[in-house]
């Protein structure tokens, strides 16, 4: 356990579009609320930003995130650039997360910690020049255009047969291994033109602007692509999840309610990390109905008549409600004046 320890109402892990987005809605409606995460993850991958309406294409993933950070930090929102190895929960419920450099400690946590795609093994095209994980995302790009998918489990057959919506040119590369699909899988291919190459890759023509052109194949052909997917599955980052006793599905997501609740009073799961499509669109969505939820559970007024009864009245000395420093920075950021 590090020796500094941050205090919060909320500490959201993981700094994407899904933990930013819950801080935002925790901060501006007035909790003291920190984002804790060590970068990089799926969003900062992306080379420009597709689906998301008001953005342009060409922003990148890293900009995206960028102005994110600006927007969190002018309302007030502490963020960290730490990796948390683990957390724990003490008697009086509140959460303690242990990072590299300090520990963060909080009533409510939002885990937005995302997966991994797992990467096949080089060589590879560039990854958004000819290499993408995502189909809702990057098939638009494709259309009428040769691709081919890499994987030999089912989901790279279906993505394969989906593929067809888009063009009439889709290879599906197993790279030497072994399928491992259903023979209804392999009947439905044998259904459809897609040309199923069995020899693994053993090289990559990029054109001058970094896009694929072409792989080559240990077999001594060449086949020329504008891109493609890779199907090798998720690594889904939810061991704080397990720690803090969170149910999780037998694909490693992480059990949540439509508001982002876990199965854990307190702790709440969105983005990439539970189930879902895996868009940064579902992802702000999912960060703002956390963000909702937990103001509902934290905010303080108007109190119930139970708690007057046995607190009395409100006193004028204890509204407004918000932090002071969070009050100070919003009266700083009003532009009507
Ligand atoms: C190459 C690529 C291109 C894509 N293009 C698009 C697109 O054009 N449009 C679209 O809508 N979607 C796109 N997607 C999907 C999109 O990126 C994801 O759906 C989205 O980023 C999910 O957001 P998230 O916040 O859940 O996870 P992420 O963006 O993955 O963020 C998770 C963050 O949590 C951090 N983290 C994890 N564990 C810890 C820990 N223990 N401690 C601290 N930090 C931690 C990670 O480092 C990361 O910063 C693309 C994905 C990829 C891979």
């Amino acid at each position: 356990m590090s020796e500094e320890i941050h205090q919060y109402e909320v500490v959201v892990v993981g700094g994407g579009p899904a933990g930013m987005t819950a801080a935002l809605y925790s901060t501006r409606l007035g909790h003291d609320t920190a984002v804790v995460s060590r970068g990089g993850g799926r969003a900062a991958m992306m080379q420009e930003v597709h689906n998301l309406l008001g953005v342009r294409e060409e922003t990148s993933g890293a900009e995206f995130l960028g102005i994110g950070q600006e927007q969190l930090t002018e309302y007030g929102c502490e963020i960290h650039r730490d990796m948390v190895s683990s957390c724990s929960r003490g008697d009086d419920e509140r959460v303690t997360l242990s990072g590299n450099s300090a520990d963060y400690e909080a009533e409510m946590v939002v885990l937005a910690t995302g997966f991994n795609d797992v990467r096949p093994d080089p060589p590879l095209p560039r990854t958004g020049r000819g290499l993408h994980y995502c189909l809702h995302c990057d098939a638009h790009m494709f259309v009428d255009e040769p691709v081919y998918v890499m994987g030999h489990a089912e989901s790279a057959a279906h993505v394969a047969g989906i593929m067809l919506n888009f063009t009439d040119e889709v290879d599906l590369l197993t790279r030497g291994a072994e399928p491992t699909w259903s023979e209804e899988t392999a009947a439905m291919l044998e259904r459809h033109p897609i040309d199923v190459v069995e020899a693994d890759v053993s090289g990559v023509h990029n054109g001058e602007d970094g896009w694929l052109n072409a792989l080559e194949f240990e077999d001594g052909q060449t086949r020329e692509y504008k891109g493609g997917f890779a199907m090798y599955g998720a690594e889904y980052n939810n061991g704080l999840a397990r720690e803090l006793g969170c149910e999780i599905h037998d694909d490693g997501t992480i059990e949540a309610g439509d508001h982002g609740e876990t199965s854990v009073d307190g702790v709440y799961a969105v983005g990439d990390c539970v189930p879902g499509h895996n868009q940064i669109p579902v992802a702000l969505g999912q960060g703002a109905k956390a963000g909702i939820d937990i103001h509902f559970e934290l905010r303080d007024f108007p109190r119930d008549p139970e708690t007057l009864d046995e607190m009395g009245p409100v006193r004028e000395d204890e509204v407004p409600g918000i932090p002071d420093q969070l009050l100070e920075q919003a009266v700083d950021f009003h532009t009507y004046d």
